[in-house]
């Protein structure tokens, strides 16, 4: 079972806030009060998507998302930006993997704060195994939700390092501590959330 308790120590020596709940609808509350009249941008996330945090937060504040009609480069100018992570190693180094790299980019920079919302399935117990739930589990998911060509989205069992035109993993970005420019808080919730 994850060490929510050990990575949430290793993340905060790692210069990131943290907070931790026991279920989803108990960190979208926390989210929903923490955030207000904001421009929130949201890079395609199943974890955002089954929490309903883009309707939720749309009430009082502005969504921009390519997943609610807006572009990745407004969902990049936005004041606050979403994400998860595809691994997260109770030793405190986050992973995610990304095809078109707007999501990426926007959790290295260019917003007043970044949260990172992650299920304690992502949680694996040192560098090593979060990277190869990164590659071998969530990208093969992602791939297979995408609908595009390539070997793991035919079989989903794992990462085929592949060469398809159609590769979905194009650029990986470890966190070994919180980039200088922007606040980042890191929500762990003690459920099963995305891939
Ligand atoms: S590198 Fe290719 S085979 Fe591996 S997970 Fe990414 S898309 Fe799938």
């Amino acid at each position: 079972m994850a060490d929510l308790e050990k990575l949430k120590r290793n993340l905060e020596e790692r210069g990131f806030a943290v907070s931790c709940f026991d279920t989803a609808e108990e960190a979208a509350a926390y989210l929903d009060a923490a955030l207000d009249q904001k421009t929130i941008g949201i890079g395609g996330s199943v974890t955002i998507q089954e929490m309903g945090l883009a309707e939720r937060l749309g009430t009082h504040n502005r969504i921009l998302s390519h997943w609610t009609g807006g572009t990745q480069e407004e969902a990049a100018g936005a004041q606050v930006y979403l994400s998860s992570v595809n691994g997260a190693a109770e030793t405190g180094e986050l992973i995610n993997i990304d095809g078109t790299g707007n999501r990426v980019a926007s959790g290295l920079f260019g917003h007043e704060k970044v949260y990172f919302i992650i299920g304690q399935n992502k949680v694996a117990p040192d560098y090593d195994a979060a990277l190869w739930r990164a590659r071998n589990i969530a990208a093969p998911k992602n791939a297979q939700r995408l609908g595009v060509q390539t070997p793991c989205a035919a079989k989903g069992d794992r990462c085929y390092d592949c060469k398809s035109p159609q590769r979905i993993c194009r650029a990986l970005v470890v966190y070994w501590e919180k980039p200088r420019s922007m606040d980042m808080e890191v929500v762990l919730v003690r459920q099963d959330l995305g891939y």
